[in-house]
């Protein structure tokens, strides 16, 4: 009997990236890749240390793991793994525990656990090992590492440098996920801004935007985070040429107080980040663009956040991802005194969340009567009806069979529907 293996993932879509190589890893060492409710022989926690308590995730997680599969073998991976192997000590939980500086090492576990036996030549595609991951988008690497360094930030540590993938590899795997069905291709990396700076190439993800849609017919294109100086003319041209390409931007902000920018080493001040948003609004039709923001950096005084506060009310930023600071090991700021206290930082993300709530409900209104294009996702086979993601990132349900999961469709809003929208398909597959 073929073994089994589950991959569990913490973190970005960098690392949901990862995960997907992970499980074909495991379909080419023989392994059927199976969900955390199936009896597994191999659990794998891809794990994230970008905060506290992601941390706190990874090692749950693992417990839960070692729990649920007592015969098991439980490995760590990813972020946490490579950042934190102190910990190792105190999770006997866990088998193995496997950074990321060694890429081929998980193949090899597997291979060694066993599988068949025997490796599989079978290769599948990112958008086959996704779905073995129940991810109906495909979630494709463009680079990895970082080259800057905020003073909050571990994940350069972690990651290392920038390195983009060659250009040709990421087409190949485009095309053949789309071959295989796939309708959205999200291009993810750690800094995927970054793409191609380290070959000396000048707006080269603007440049892989406009070869992916010449080398692909059906999928669109969806950018994962991009920071806000690389939000550059010839990518908005490159988004706004194609209607392939998702009206949807996610743009760091992590404070609109030029003071406290200015000490996470931030390169742009908060007037430039309102600019180049409001360029994007004024170019991308029905865009929707998100932005993380971190309350209580150090140093972060009342009158810092509340300039926070007053720049959220003003610019087009349509929902937030909001983090409490938390001080990772090894980074410039975890030197410094962590000066505002629990309570604060409770309120200051109380008072974000509050803004992200007025921000997304506003969006979603304003979204009513629109004509989006879903990406069906999941389906509610009892209710005939099929929910999944727009274009510009909103969750709509509709009326729908679950075989068409997977199909990109038409769809007319009509009113809302909690955090989402519900509407009445037009046509199917217009791409
Ligand atoms: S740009 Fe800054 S926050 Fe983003 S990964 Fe690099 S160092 Fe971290």
């Amino acid at each position: 009997m073929r073994k089994r293996v589950t991959v569990l993932t913490v973190g970005c879509k960098a690392n949901f990236a990862d995960s997907a190589s992970i499980a074909k890893e495991a379909v080419a060492a023989g392994f059927d890749v199976v969900s955390s409710a199936e009896p597994t022989d191999v659990v794998i926690v891809n794990g994230c240390t970008v905060t506290l308590r992601a941390d706190r995730d990874c090692r749950a997680l693992a417990r839960r793991a070692r729990r649920d599969h007592p015969g098991a073998t439980v490995v760590m991976t990813g972020c946490y793994a490579q950042g934190s192997p102190e910990a190792k000590e105190s999770l006997p939980e866990i088998d193995h525990w496997i950074g990321i500086g060694d890429p081929g090492a998980i193949g090899s576990l597997l291979r060694r656990i066993g599988g068949s036996g025997r490796p599989e030549p079978h290769r599948i595609s990112e958008h086959a090992a996704d779905l073995l991951l129940g991810h109906r988008r495909t979630f494709l690497k463009i680079q990895d590492g970082c080259d800057f360094s905020c003073a909050y930030c571990v994940v350069p540590l972690v990651r290392g440098r920038n390195r983009s993938l060659p250009e040709n590899e990421i087409v190949e795997k485009a095309a053949a996920a789309e071959n295989d069905g796939a309708r959205e291709l999200v291009l993810t990396g750690i800094h995927a801004g970054l793409y191609g700076a380290d070959r000396g190439e000048r707006d080269a993800l603007a440049g892989l935007v406009r070869t992916l849609l010449r080398e692909t017919s059906r999928a669109r294109i969806r950018l994962s985070s991009i920071e806000p100086m690389e939000v550059t003319d010839a990518l908005l041209d490159a988004i706004a040429g194609s209607p392939r390409v998702c009206s949807h931007l996610h743009i760091p902000l992590q404070s609109g107080c030029d003071r406290t920018l200015s000490r996470m080493r931030r390169p742009y001040a908060a007037r430039r980040f309102a600019e180049i948003a409001f360029r994007v609004a004024a170019t991308l039709p029905d865009v929707q663009i998100g932005a993380d923001v971190i309350a209580g950096f150090p140093g972060e005084s009342e009158d810092d956040f509340e300039e926070t506060v007053r720049f959220l009310a003003v610019v087009p930023v349509n929902y937030l991802h909001v983090f409490p600071y938390s001080a990772r090991p090894g980074t410039e700021s975890a030197k410094w005194p962590d000066d505002v206290s629990p309570g604060e930082k409770k309120d200051r993300v109380s008072r974000l969340l509050r803004i992200d709530g007025e921000k997304r409900a506003a969006f979603l209104r304003g979204q009513v009567g629109r004509v989006l294009e879903v990406l069906a996702e999941s389906a509610h086979p009892g209710r005939r009806e099929l929910s999944g993601t727009s274009g510009n990132y909103l969750e709509v349900t509709f009326r729908g069979e679950s075989r068409e999961a997977g199909e990109l469709i038409r769809v007319r809003t009509t009113s809302l529907n909690g955090r989402g929208l519900a509407g009445e398909r037009e046509d199917r597959d217009v791409v």
